[in-house]
C-alpha cells in the first residue's frame, strides 16, 4: 500500500527526520511511537504531502528553508512531490495532530466538507457509517465543534477524514490528552474502521501500549531516526522499548 524510504526533512540546517523508512500494507493498522519532537507530525507532514506545502509557503515567505529527501510509494506509484490534494484524492487522508475541527462550523457542516472529494450518495452513506461508529455524534449534530469536548472533537476529525473516502488514514496522536474510557471508544472505532471498510491505518502515538492491541506492525522514532521496528511481539520482548514506551 504504502512504502517510504530514506526520508530526510531539514528545517533550516536541524534534521527532523533522518533516513526514516516505514512501510503500510493492505489491511494493516501499523504504529509509530516516539516521544516529544521525534519527528511524529513531521513524517505524517511528509506522507500526506502538507510538508510540500509548508515549504513551499515558507520559500514564497522568504522564511525558514525545508528540505524534503526520499522516496515514497502508493499502491505502486511515486507520489513524492505530490500536493496533499492530489494525495487525498488518492486515498491517503491525514487526521493532523490537536484535532484541527472547523471550531465555528456543526458536526454535520465539518463533516460535509469532509466530503468535498466524495459523490453526494458516497457522503451520505459514509455519513450514516461515522454516525454508526461514533453514536455519540448523533446527538450533537448541530452542535458548534468548538464546544464539543476533546474525545467529541477526535471523533469527529476522524469522522470526517473517512468523508474523503481514504484508503490509507494517517492518525497524528488521536488519543492525546484524552481520558482512558474516551480513548477505549477510539481505538475500538479505529479496529471497526480498518475490519468493516479496509482502510489501512497509520496510527503515532507517545505511548504505545493504549493502541499496541491494535497494531500489527509499529516503528519507533527516536531523534527523527527509526530505531526499532517489529510485531507487538518484537516490541514487547525489547526490556529498553518495554521501559520507554509501554511503561512497564
Ligand atoms: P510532538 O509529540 O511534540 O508533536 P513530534 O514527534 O510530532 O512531537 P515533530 O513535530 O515532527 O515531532 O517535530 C520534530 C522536530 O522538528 C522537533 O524538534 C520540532 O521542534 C522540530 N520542528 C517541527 N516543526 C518545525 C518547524 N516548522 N521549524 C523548525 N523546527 C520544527
Amino acid at each position: 500500500m504504502l512504502e517510504a524510504s530514506g526520508l530526510m526533512v531539514f528545517y533550516e540546517n536541524m534534521l527532523a527526520l533522518n533516513n526514516v523508512a516505514v512501510k503500510c500494507d493492505d489491511h494493516q493498522i501499523v504504529g509509530v511511537f516516539g516521544a516529544n519532537s521525534a519527528g511524529k507530525s513531521t513524517l505524517m507532514y511528509t506522507l500526506s504531502g502538507i510538508m510540500e506545502d509548508i515549504r513551499k509557503k515558507e520559500a514564497m515567505a522568504g522564511g525558514e528553508r525545508i528540505t524534503i529527501m526520499g522516496e515514497i510509494r502508493f499502491m505502486g506509484k511515486s507520489i513524492m512531490g505530490l500536493k496533499p490534494s492530489l494525495r487525498a484524492k488518492q486515498g491517503i487522508v491525514l487526521c493532523p495532530e490537536r484535532r484541527r475541527i472547523f471550531s465555528e462550523s456543526n458536526v454535520l457542516e465539518n463533516l460535509r466538507i469532509g466530503g468535498y472529494l466524495a459523490t453526494t450518495s458516497q457522503a451520505r452513506k459514509t455519513m450514516e457509517y461515522v454516525f454508526q461508529i461514533f453514536p455519540a455524534l448523533l446527538k450533537l449534530k448541530k452542535r458548534t465543534g468548538g464546544f464539543l469536548s476533546g474525545g467529541e472533537q477526535q471523533m469527529l476529525a476522524i469522522g470526517r477524514a473517512l468523508m474523503a473516502q481514504p484508503k490509507l488514514l494517517l492518525l497524528d496522536e488521536p488519543l492525546l490528552g484524552l481520558s482512558p474510557l474516551m480513548q477505549a471508544i477510539l481505538i475500538r472505532g479505529t479496529k471497526v474502521i480498518r475490519d468493516e471498510r479496509n482502510i489501512s491505518i497509520i496510527v503515532t502515538e507517545q505511548y504505545a501500549r493504549p493502541v499496541l492491541p491494535i497494531v500489527d506492525y509499529a516503528f519507533i522514532l527516536e531523534n527523527g531516526a527509526a530505531v526499532m521496528e517489529g510485531t507487538r511481539g518484537d516490541l514487547l520482548s525489547n526490556p529498553d522499548i518495554r521501559s520507554a514506551y509501554f511503561g512497564v
